[in-house]
């Protein structure tokens, strides 16, 4: 790539204004130039697009930017010529331009003038597409979104599976794939989906330290939400619900006690939606009652809390929605309510979808579930779920959550850790969670007959606790190193060299557990309705 490598900070004044880089955007940014692949793996807000757009900017050809929305399209593109006194340096490709645009577009590509062409993997398949930007000259590849790819990602789009045979037949070039999702099961599904085994990874830390997480049971829930509202008057927040109806309802009921909200989803009115939203931006209006189709591309800095009247399908998407508090690194309270029958109702929601599909949401689900009844550190389980080890006393954030402010007393389970290691370890590491429970319970199941689990020693050695007991033994095993999730298959337990020593070694250190919170509401709910 012929780019001007040596003067980046320079190039930085010159086309964005910044005088630092923020992260590591430089090394990223050398590192595509030098032709490498990337793998940048960053939160929301962590500077994502500079990252391909300076180095499009001062290379030789046409960066293919590859997104999956147009809208966000469109903002980039202005964006982009808004730093250069020539448009057309940024063009979207789709089907919605007529003849003379494609035109333009293509003019402006082959003279030289456009250095980033934005594209939806739909349209980059498009034969007469194609056969142009085979004969132009291409700078690099970069796939924004890229958990788009995988189904274990928020929003997976098939589209995207069919990248990297596309790009092969456009050029030679580096990739550099970005996202926001860093489990990593998705990551490994996107370096693999992309041939990308051997890129450079650039992962930054998803911790937010001052972001406050709290769960509360879903008991008079509105009552809750409107008196913790009142003692936030005045600051900005949004709270999330899983249908629209509820949006609207939720939305009437604040505004009839006397809080300034107004509601968000996709099924009202695209002049209301876009007023409503404006007013939120403007502060107009203190609170914004949304399903998730509000907050893509919202950048409003002085979100104070993000409530969930509804908990979210995943964790991914619940660190995406209360991401959007506390931006300006002020106060951001994130509340989530939750009741063991909205999960219920998702499983049942499920059951109708097909099977892949199904099975990798019940999976997302149970994470849900883990952090919702956990006693742990929150922080430390979230960061669990992006790879990430957090320190639970001494880490950045470290008393920010209810758990944590408010701890539940420890228990020791030293000797139970060492049980459940060996049935692990006995029965050859290949089990789920449910199906060692079933074990550990000594009830049969489809997996432990066929297995002929029943068979051994094991079989209903812990039938005296709660299945709640071993579910949180194994799940604070797991979060502590003890155990690993399989990527591959993604709920099989394995041992790590941690869960080995300790078996091995007799260890003397003990296993502490916080004994994670019992949610059945039935009856806290028939007393107070
Ligand atoms: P992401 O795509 O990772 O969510 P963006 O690319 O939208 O993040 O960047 C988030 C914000 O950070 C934007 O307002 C952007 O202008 C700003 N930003 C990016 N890089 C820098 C930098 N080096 N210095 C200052 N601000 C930056």
């Amino acid at each position: 790539m012929n780019a001007k490598k040596a003067n980046l900070s320079g190039e930085l004044k010159k086309y964005f204004g910044f005088s630092t880089f923020k992260g590591q955007q430089e090394q990223i940014i050398e590192n595509l130039l030098s032709g490498k692949d990337i793998f940048v793996l960053m939160p929301t807000g962590g500077g994502k697009s500079l990252c391909y757009q300076l180095p499009a900017l001062i290379s030789e050809g046409t960066a293919i930017v590859v997104s999956p929305l147009i809208a966000l399209m469109k903002n980039q593109v202005d964006a982009v010529n808004g730093l250069s006194s020539d448009d057309g340096v940024a063009h979207v490709l789709n089907s919605s331009l007529n003849k003379t645009q494609t035109k333009q577009v293509f003019d402006d590509i082959k003279g030289g003038k456009t250095k980033l062409l934005y594209v939806a993997p739909e349209s980059l398949i498009k034969d007469d597409y194609l056969d142009f930007l085979k004969e132009v000259k291409i700078s690099f590849v970069a796939i924004d979104e890229a958990h788009c790819i995988s189904e274990w990602g928020h929003d997976f789009r098939p589209e995207y599976r069919n990248l990297k045979s596309i790009i092969d037949r456009i050029a030679e070039v580096p990739v550099i794939a970005l996202t926001a999702t860093a489990t990593p099961k998705v990551q490994d599904d996107i370096q693999k989906t992309l041939g990308m085994s051997d890129a450079l990874v650039f992962k930054e830390s998803f911790n937010r330290p001052n972001l406050y997480y709290e769960v509360r049971p879903k008991v008079n829930v509105d009552k809750e939400i409107v008196r913790f509202i009142n003692q936030h008057k005045g600051k900005s927040g949004i709270v999330y619900c899983l249908s629209r109806r509820k949006v609207e309802e939720f939305a009437q009921l604040l505004q009839v006690n006397g809080i300034n909200a107004l509601p968000y989803h996709a099924g009202l009115d695209q002049k209301v939606r876009v007023a409503n939203q404006d007013k939120f931006l403007m502060e107009e209006v203190d609170v914004i009652v949304a399903t998730i189709a509000f907050g893509m591309g919202i950048d409003k800095p002085d979100v104070r809390f993000v409530i969930h009247y509804d908990f979210p399908k995943s964790l991914e998407s619940y660190y995406q929605e209360t991401g959007r508090a506390g931006r300006d690194g002020g106060e951001g309270h994130c509340l989530a309510f939750y009741d063991p029958k909205d999960i219920e109702k998702l499983e049942k929601f499920l059951a109708q979808k097909p099977v892949s599909e199904r099975e990798i949401g019940l999976q997302l689900l149970n994470e849900v579930v883990g952090y919702a009844e956990t006693s742990m550190s929150r922080r430390q389980y979230i960061l669990y779920y992006f790879g990430e080890n957090f320190d639970p006393v001494k880490g950045d954030g470290a008393n920010m959550c209810d758990n944590s402010s408010n701890p539940p007393k420890l228990k020791e389970a030293t000797s139970d850790l060492k049980k459940v290691l060996t049935l692990i370890k006995d029965t050859g590491e290949k089990f789920k969670s449910k199906d060692l429970i079933s074990v550990i319970a000594g009830k049969e199941n489809a997996v432990t007959k066929s297995y002929k689990l029943e068979q051994t020693s094991h079989f209903g050695f812990g039938k005296e606790e709660k299945d709640n007991y071993w579910k949180t033994i194994l799940r604070q095993a797991t979060v502590q190193g003890f155990l690993q999730k399989d990527i591959e298959t993604y709920g099989v337990l394995k041992m790590s060299d941690k869960a080995r020593n300790f078996l091995e070694k007799q260890s003397k250190e003990p296993f502490l557990i916080a004994e994670d919170r019992e949610f059945d509401l039935s009856q806290t709910k028939a007393e107070s309705e």
